[in-house]
């Protein structure tokens, strides 16, 4: 028997679902080896027996949880599929500010008519199995985790810094073009796709375990740069816990 997976939404712009629907078209193997029972981007059946959920998207308001909460009730793995869901993403910016004056600012006059409250990942509200980083996450990344996941594998996920991707990519770093990367706290994968293209690094993979604080601070030394810069920027897509990276 074919093992059952779905795939549920929350607060999102369901770029990640895309991503995975446009891995699963040139991995025919993979798509055949699974039931796919819910998944509203691509399918029109709302099956709620399934083993493998995979989860987009932020808990932005009180009643996301009760069905995030059903959903790790019925689900023997639950994945947080993108950064919305594993670190809280860009969703997480608007915890920065009152909640009030965010309101506010978004829906003027009609605050009162929507529910919200301060953006969290999914692993803030339920335990999640595994993740899959990146804003939005990498196809082959995705295929990579699903094949360790059916084998009853860890999935693979770097856990060391992006400038080892950097490097061996024998990019000249950001730093030394007088611009700015968040490579040596942030998780590889991506293939340090954004200093490739002469971007640095915005954090969108989350912080690497124990991230070498003295490292990025000795860089940013060097470079005449403070460790404020650092946080202002690890923002973008780690607001919720920023506060956990360079202290
Ligand atoms: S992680 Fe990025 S691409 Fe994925 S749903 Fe969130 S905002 Fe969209
Ligand atoms: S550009 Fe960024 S990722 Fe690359 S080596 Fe420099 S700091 Fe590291
Ligand atoms: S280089 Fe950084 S910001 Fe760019 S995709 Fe990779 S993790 Fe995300």
């Amino acid at each position: 028997m074919k093992p059952k997976v779905a795939f549920f939404d929350f607060t999102s712009c369901e770029g990640c679902q895309l991503t995975v629907v446009d891995s699963l078209q040139t991995h025919l193997d993979l798509l055949n080896a699974v039931e796919i029972v819910n998944f509203r981007e691509a399918i029109s059946e709302r099956g709620e027996d399934y083993a493998v959920a995979f989860i987009e998207g932020s808990i932005t308001r009180a009643s996301d949880e009760a069905r995030l909460k059903k959903i790790r009730e019925q689900a023997a793995v639950l994945v947080a599929l993108g950064a919305c869901a594993h670190t809280g993403g860009v969703n997480a910016i608007k915890n920065l500010s009152p909640l009030d004056d965010v309101r506010k600012y978004v829906y003027g006059d009609k605050a009162d008519w929507y529910e919200t409250y301060p953006a969290r990942p999914i692993s803030a509200v339920v335990p999640v199995d595994a993740f899959i980083p990146g804003c939005p996450i990498d196809r082959e990344e995705f295929i990579r985790v699903v094949k360790a996941l059916l084998m009853g594998k860890k999935p693979p996920i770097p856990d060391y810094p992006m400038c080892v991707e950097c490097k061996l990519k024998e990019n000249v770093c950001m730093f030394d073009k007088g611009g700015f990367c968040l490579g040596p706290v942030t998780r590889a994968g991506c293939g340090a796709i954004c200093p490739t293209y002469n971007d640095g690094c915005e954090g969108c993979r989350g912080p690497i375990p124990n991230p070498n604080q003295d490292a990025m601070k000795d860089v940013l030394q060097k470079h005449g740069l403070t460790v404020d810069l650092v946080m202002s920027r690890m923002t973008m897509f780690n607001a919720f816990d920023a506060s956990q990276i360079v202290k």
